[in-house]
């Protein structure tokens, strides 16, 4: 730039007028002038300073619009995610202790995560915390928000300790909305985590009854299994659950994760 300007500078009327737009910082229209104007004048610098200028510009604002590039194919899309339980009311507990509802409440938010970064998704919580929060309340959450989507996170637990399984369940009367994303949500499970299939089932569960929106429930594992539970208590491994249910939302919604 600075080449440009002394270049152009002591030329003519001209080549006054391509000094000003160039202090403007209007490096295309400099480039014009250079081609339709006295390009006689300038020097092979003079040429190359402009486009590089222009690169480095396309370079800052490709930078500067990182974000939005990064965005999914879930741009828009309105997902409530429910962790049950919480408070004193803990879910399931594992046989040396792990409660449920912190479980579903590490795997929730790795979810938001997931669907916000890699989905470009708006997600809006019932708990972030481990706070009491009635069925009713989180029903109301996310029939008020106006929720695209429903799901709600939990821990299955069996009297029978050796019994371990992926669940994914939808209301008795959901549509075939709610039921291809059970269907999607519940293979990428199977997937993800390798266990015995529970099978995608119906259910008349609270909030898979009251909610407006396609609605479904995730029982991945059982935390009574003491493997299982073991398994629950890394974060690599609850992380791992909440990916794959983000890849079967996006299979829900056809796109790529
Ligand atoms: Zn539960």
């Amino acid at each position: 730039m600075k080449c440009t300007r002394q270049k152009t500078g002591t030329r003519s009327t001209q080549d006054s007028v391509i000094t000003r737009t160039t202090r403007l910082g209007t490096t295309t229209r400099t480039a014009h002038l250079n081609t339709t104007g006295r390009t006689t004048y300038l020097s092979t610098t003079t040429r190359i300073v402009p486009i590089l200028v222009l690169l480095a510009l396309i370079s800052i604002s490709s930078l500067m619009s990182f974000p939005a590039l990064a965005r999914g194919g879930l741009e828009g899309v309105k997902i409530f995610i429910d962790p049950g339980h919480g408070g004193p009311e803990p879910g399931a507990v594992g046989p040396s202790g792990l409660r449920e509802a912190d479980v579903n409440l590490r795997v929730s938010l790795a979810l938001r995560n997931c669907l916000t970064e890699y989905g470009g998704a708006q997600v809006m919580m019932s708990r972030t915390d481990n706070v009491d929060l009635g069925l009713g309340e989180r029903v109301t959450l996310a029939n008020n928000w106006g929720a695209d989507r429903f799901i709600s996170v939990h821990h299955n637990a069996s009297v029978n300790r050796d019994y371990n399984a992926t669940e994914t369940y939808a209301y008795y009367y959901a549509d075939g909305i709610a039921t291809d994303m059970q269907e999607k949500v519940h293979n990428r499970l199977l997937e993800g985590l390798g266990l015995r299939d529970g099978k995608a089932r119906t259910a008349g569960f609270y909030v898979l009854r009251n909610t407006y929106m396609p609605s479904i429930l995730t029982e991945a594992s059982y935390i009574s299994n003491p493997y299982e539970e073991a398994r629950l208590r890394d974060m690599g491994y609850t992380w791992r659950e909440a990916y794959y249910i983000y890849l079967g939302i996006a299979d829900h919604f056809g796109v790529a994760p």
